[in-house]
């Protein structure tokens, strides 16, 4: 799977041993590995199902009771499935147990790099978390456990306890505006490693994909790992395409088991 870049991966696996701090920015591609669907891309959740993409969206999710109901149902099946870190996440703990990792920048909101050993404050999830429930009203925020448990006891709309708002998931929809701190931290972050190792995106989601252009402005080696090509292609020192689940570990110097 690792076509003709041996020698980028050479490079790279140097080029990460020897960095005193890595920002990682991880993308969808990440999270496929658990069976968590791509949203944007040609078989993406968004592009074959019309009406997840109007359940991401804000308006729609606001006024639309059918639709919160329907979304509801999916985060039962979403909870229940459990989904698990894969060798992605776990070669990036790796990092962190060296002291080499400086934050990680996910636009995934599955709560897998967490779940895999991160610890919470180094993970800056410019997309929010699927694991929490808010309310819209009063920003009240739980365990999405506790709103799922309400649905599977009969209560298809579950409503927040504290004062009746429209409840949904953590995260962010489109229409929805981004948290200024989140995004700062993640910025800060790109501006303050030797690495800026984006993995798993195509890079084309603003802000998040400013990370790139941000760390290289400040000195970093860019290093690109993804499946295909990215809208950063123009500023990547390095390019490693294939199987990110195989290729993340060697990068990381993870030895294979
Ligand atoms: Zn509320």
């Amino acid at each position: 799977m690792l076509n003709d870049d041996t020698n980028s991966v050479a490079r790279v696996e140097v080029l990460i041993a020897a960095a005193r701090r890595v920002t990682v920015l991880t993308g969808a591609g990440i999270s496929t590995a658990s069976g968590i669907p791509d949203f944007r891309g040609p078989n993406g959740l968004w592009t074959r199902d019309p009406d997840a993409q109007r359940a991401a969206t804000l308006s729609h999710y606001l006024r639309d009771e059918d639709l919160r109901r329907r979304s509801w149902q999916n985060r039962v099946r979403w909870l229940g499935s459990d989904p698990l870190p894969n060798d992605g996440h776990k070669a990036l703990v790796k990092l962190h147990e060296r002291g080499q990792l400086r934050a990680i920048v996910t636009q995934n909101v599955d709560g897998l790099h967490q779940r895999s050993g991160i610890e919470p404050h180094l993970v800056h999830e410019v997309h929010g978390n699927l694991h929490r429930s808010r309310c819209w009203e009063c920003n009240d925020r739980r365990p999405m456990a506790q709103a799922v448990q309400r649905v599977i006891e009969g209560d298809p709309d579950p409503r927040c306890l504290l004062c009746g708002g429209v409840l949904k998931s953590d995260t962010i929809l489109f229409e929805e505006p981004l948290v200024p701190e989140v995004i700062e931290a993640a910025y800060a972050a790109s501006e303050d490693c030797d690495v800026l190792l984006a993995v798993g995106s195509t890079l084309g989601v603003y802000p998040a994909a400013y990370c790139v252009p941000r760390a290289k402005e400040a000195g970093a080696r860019v290093v690109i790992v993804n499946g295909g090509p990215t809208e950063m292609d123009a500023l990547a020192d390095e390019f490693v395409t294939g199987d990110i689940n195989t290729v993340l570990p060697r990068l990381c110097g993870v030895q294979p088991e």
